[in-house]
Order: structure tokens, then sequence, then C-alpha cells
């Protein structure tokens, strides 16, 4: 028996045989805790035997399994509880005594300093220098009231939001460790493959297709909480859900995504769905852009873009192209009169691929207003009003009537990442733009569309930003710091016609980062092969690789000269 004493009180060991309980006895134990479940491996003596020898020497037998990497707060609590309580001096043991050592380690974050619990456990054999986080995170919370008093729910990684996002970046820490604790903070029951709702408005995909229920995408080994989070408190760790409960983390993730500001346009809420007012950004409204789209035969159409960021900025030209196209094909586009109303002073951001943009928007006949921004829409009236920056810099009204309009809404953080300690001015998670851990927080990530990092915001990014996260989360759960990096690729599949796509691929800067030969997808022309990619190939990869942890042309780059440790 490999005895290796932490206190005078505790010492732990290896896994024990039924032998050394009197060997055990001998030494002075008085109670034995076995901290390793029954069953766990094949050579494991049956516990039922430890027990009966401890009862057999008059000692007492405690039995608190817990699992491998999944140590949790409760789990402490309770270890806690048998030190102070049991009768010592006590030999705690699992498989190689890493738990049980861990277990006293967390227990004494309230009255040992972290080097002294960190050298204890060395002296005895062990080292515990990956809890440093979570023993810090404790101590941080010495004072205020503690998170597992009130339900004692705590996670090694917390991700709030199971989009697109969080789903990627937990399937790419599963990845990495299958046994790590994650849990995902999720409101809805319907996870929504967003990208699919420009070709749902374009007659190409059914809205089902873009539709999954969240438990079939949600990872089996994560715990899903369906709340909504109200509150991040980084200071202590933890989050505030809708119903007040609370749950504290040693990793947050944060994930939650944009929110699309429809009463920012006076008038819209009330008209969209009706009048010819319709969004592909609204999941319920993509199948009233495609019967719009079919009953138009003559009129006039608006297609708006407020100021950025939103998500997928082409997606407000994809939803005119693919409606253009089909009015090309049925003969009546010349009875169309075609405007595309956009805040920003270009049509496009990364100069590269609008020359190929430009064609279509000649071609098509469509009249291109530059800062120009929708304020206001009377659905009734079928009209709807502009802030527009004329050509001598003078903001003027400008109203135009419509038969149709579809309608980009402006979009901002969410309120409650907005008004938390998270957020930079503008209100995103305040990230680095290249580890994309919180330049604050050393204990936060972020990624998707909730981030301030300056990409573009769709799930092409998300798909390389998730390996990356989950590399970097991976460290930091080591005490190391990170040492993946994000060139800020992000991707946009502009649908110029049914058929045929303009493929935006670039990163910081508007760099051009293709992901296949140009030989292949030359991304700066309309190709076929770049719409098979989106029709065919994205739903699949999206649901099958990204959201599985398969990192196909997503491997995380990682820094040469390798971070040193915190
Ligand atoms: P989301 O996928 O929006 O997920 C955020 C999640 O957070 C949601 O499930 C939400 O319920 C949850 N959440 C919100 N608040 C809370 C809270 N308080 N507590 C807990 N959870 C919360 N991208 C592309 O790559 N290519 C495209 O062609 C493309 N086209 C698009 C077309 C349209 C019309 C739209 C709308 C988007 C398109 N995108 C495209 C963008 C892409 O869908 C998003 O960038 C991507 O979904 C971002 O992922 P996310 O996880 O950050 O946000």
């Amino acid at each position: 028996m490999d005895v290796r004493k932490l206190t005078p009180s505790l010492s732990v060991a290896p896994q024990i045989s039924v032998d050394d309980i009197a060997l055990a006895k001998s030494l002075g134990f008085k109670t034995v805790i076995c901290n390793r479940p029954n069953g766990e491996s094949d050579d494991q003596p049956e516990l039922s035997d430890i027990a009966t020898a401890c009862e057999h020497h008059d000692m007492t037998y405690v039995y608190q399994p817990v699992i491998s990497g999944n140590i949790t707060d409760d789990d402490v609590d309770r270890f806690s509880e048998f030190l102070d309580n049991a009768e010592g001096p006590i030999l705690a043991f699992c498989r190689t005594g890493t738990r049980c050592s861990s277990l006293w380690a967390m227990s004494q974050a309230n009255t040992h300093s972290l080097n002294d619990i960190l050298a204890t456990a060395q002296s005895a054999g062990y080292d515990l220098s990956g809890l440093t986080p979570r023993i810090q995170a404790k101590q941080a919370d010495q004072g205020s009231s503690p998170v597992k008093k009130l339900n004692g729910h705590h996670h090694d990684v917390l991700i709030v939001g199971g989009g697109a996002a969080g789903q990627a970046a937990a399937a790419s820490l599963f990845k990495r460790q299958p046994d790590l604790d994650i849990a995902i903070i999720e409101p809805r029951d319907e996870h929504h493959y967003q990208p699919g709702w420009t070709m749902v408005g374009g007659g190409v995909f059914d809205l089902k297709q873009t539709i999954r229920p969240m438990s079939d995408v949600m990872p089996s080994k994560a715990r899903w909480y369906q709340a909504a989070v109200e509150r991040f408190e980084p200071d202590h760790h933890r989050v505030v859900l809708d119903d007040s409960e609370s749950i504290s983390y040693r990793i947050l993730i944060v994930a939650a995504g944009l929110t699309l500001n429809w009463e920012g346009i006076k008038g819209l809420k009330e008209s969209l769905g009706r009048f010819g007012v319709t969004s592909n950004y609204h999941k319920d409204l993509s199948p009233y852009t495609w019967e719009l789209v079919q009953s138009t035969q003559s009129g006039k159409a608006l297609f708006t873009q407020p100021p950025m960021p939103i998500k997928c900025a082409g997606a407000p030209q994809k939803a005119m192209y693919l409606a253009c196209d089909h009015w090309q094909r049925q003969g009546v586009l010349s009875n169309i009169d075609v405007d595309f109303c956009t805040s920003t002073p270009g049509l496009f951001g990364v100069a590269d691929y609008v020359p190929a943009l430009m064609e279509y928007i000649t071609s098509y006949g469509i009249n291109l207003n530059v800062q120009t921004t929708l304020t206001e829409v009377d659905g009734n009236a079928k009209c709807a009003l502009f802030k527009q920056i004329n050509a001598e810099g003078e903001t003027v009204n400008v109203e135009k009537s419509f038969d149709m309009l579809h309608v980009t809404p402006p979009q901002t953080a969410p309120l409650f990442i907005a008004k938390s300690p998270l957020a930079d001015a503008s209100g995103w998670v305040d990230i680095s733009a290249e580890t994309l851990q919180h330049v604050r927080y050393k204990d936060v990530f972020a990624l998707g569309d909730a981030g301030n990092t300056p990409n573009a915001k769709t799930a092409a990014a998300v798909r390389k930003q998730a390996p990356i996260v989950a590399e970097n989360v991976i460290r930091a759960l080591k005490g190391k710091a990170p040492h993946a990096l994000y060139d800020g690729y992000g991707s946009c599949p502009l649908t110029v016609e049914r058929g045929k796509i303009v493929l935006a691929e670039f990163g910081y800067g508007g760099k051009i980062l293709p992901s296949l030969p140009t030989w292949l997808i030359d991304g700066k022309r309309p190709t076929k092969a770049a719409w098979l990619l989106k029709e065919k190939f994205m739903p699949w990869l999206y649901f099958n690789a990204m959201l599985k942890g398969r990192e196909w042309l997503a491997s995380p780059n990682v820094s040469s000269k390798d971070a040193t440790d915190y």
C-alpha cells in the first residue's frame, strides 16, 4: 500500500486491496474513504469486500465515488464534511490518489493559500497545478455569498448560447477532452441553421431543412440548462439565470449571438409579415419572402441594409439577387423597379468582390442607394422613409413607395452582455482579436456574433473560431496562456443568381483567404461550384462536421513563439 500523507489527519493512496485494510488499521487509520466508483475497471477489488474488512477491523468506511475529470463543487463539499466530521486519521483512496488529493485541495481553498495547497500536494507526489483557476475562483468567491450554497451548480466549462458558436465550441472541446465537464445554457428548444434562410427566401430550401430540435444538436455529454442568462458576474466567476439561479465556472465561453433590433425602425414590427413587408432575418418570414417574390409581377421592390455590424453582411443583397433572378426568368424584371438602399458607403466591404457584384447590379437594373438608412415603415400606406447622406454630405429625408419591401433590421449586442462588465464600449464581448480570450477576465472567452472581433459575423467565422477557442480553453484549464490564433476568417456566399455564387472569403483587413484553389473556385467571379457548395455541401458540413468537432479546413493556427504560462 502506497500511503501518502497530506495532513496529520488525512492521507491518500492509489487503489488499495482488501488485505491493506488490516495494514491501515495497524498504521492507526480510523476511517477509510473510497473516491472511486465501484466497477470502474476490471482489476479493481469489489468494494463491498473492502467495506466488510473495515467493519471487521472496527473502522468507518465511507463510499464517495467521484468521476475522474468531473469533480463537482458538491463533491468537494461532501468530502469537506467528511474531513470535518469523520474520526481521523483518514485514509482516502481512488485509482491513483489524484481524485482524493484534488478533493482535498479544493476543500482547502478558503483556508490556505494556493501555493501552500499545491506545495503540499506536490510533496505527496501529486501535481495539481491544473486546478489553479478553480482554486483561485473559489478564493475569489470568499466573502460573497457562495454559489454552491445557493444551488451548487458548477462546471469546468460553461457555455452561454447553444447556437452555431456554442455548439461548435462544445464539440471542439469534447474532441480534445472527451471527459470534460461542460454545460450549455440555451433557452430555445430549436436550433436554427440561419444561412439556409436566404435559400428559403429564394425558393431553394424548405424552412424545415433549417430547423433541428435543440436536443438533437446538443452533445449528449454536455449538461443543458434550458434557461437564459440574465447577468454575468465575472468577478465571482458565475452567471445568474433568469430564474435567479447561479452557475459558477472555471472557464466561461460567451456565444449568445446578437440581437435583431426590429423596434429600431418605426412601424416595422406592425408591418412585418403583411403589406408586402418581409425579412429573411426572421425565420418565420423567409417563406413569406418567396411568396412575395413569386406574386410580384410589377411595381416597386425595395431591399434594405442597416449600419454595420450585421450578421452575414451579404445576406441583404442575396435576397435581392435571387428575387431579380426569378423575375428575370419569369420575364417580368423590366416591369419591376428594384432599389437597394444600404447605410454603408459602398456595395460590399471588401473591394475585390465589388466588380463581380456591380455587374449583377447593372444587369438586373438595380438602383444602388448608398448611405441610405431605413428609419420608418408604414405598411398600410406601402411607404418607407429613409435618411440619406447626399453628394453634398447633407442628411436628407427620402420617401419611397413599395409593393415589396425586404428589410434587414439593425443589429446590436444582446443587452445582458452590453450592460455587463464583459462588454466593450459598443456592448460586444471585449476579446482579443487573435486568441478570443477576454481582454480583462482571463477565464472568459467568446466567439461567434457576440464577440467584438472585427471579422465578418458568419457561421463560416465560427467554424474557424471554435477550434481556436477549444485549444485555448484547454490550455487555460491547465493554467497556461492561449497559443492558438485567429486570422479573422469569415465567408459570405453571395447568391448572385440561382445556380451561381460569388464566394467571398476574407480575414482581418480584407485579406483574401480562399479555402479552395482558384482553379476550383475563383471567389471573385460567380461560379456554379460555389453554388453547389452552398446548396448541397454547407448544411451537411455545418451539422455533421462543425457541430461534431470535425475541424476540416479549420485546424487552429498555433503561435510559433508559444505563449508562456500565466
Ligand atoms: P446564433 O447562431 O444566433 O446563436 C446564439 C444562441 O444564443 C441562440 O441559440 C440563442 O437562443 C442563445 N442565446 C441568446 N440569448 C441568450 C441568453 N440570454 N442566455 C443563453 N443563451 C442565449 N453565415 C454564414 O457563414 N454563411 C451564410 O451564408 C450566412 N447567411 C446568413 C443569412 C441570414 C438570413 C442570417 C440571419 C444569418 C446568416 N449567417 C450566415 C450568419 C450566421 O448564421 C451567424 O453568424 C451564426 O449563426 C452566428 O452564430 P452564434 O452562435 O454566434 O449566434
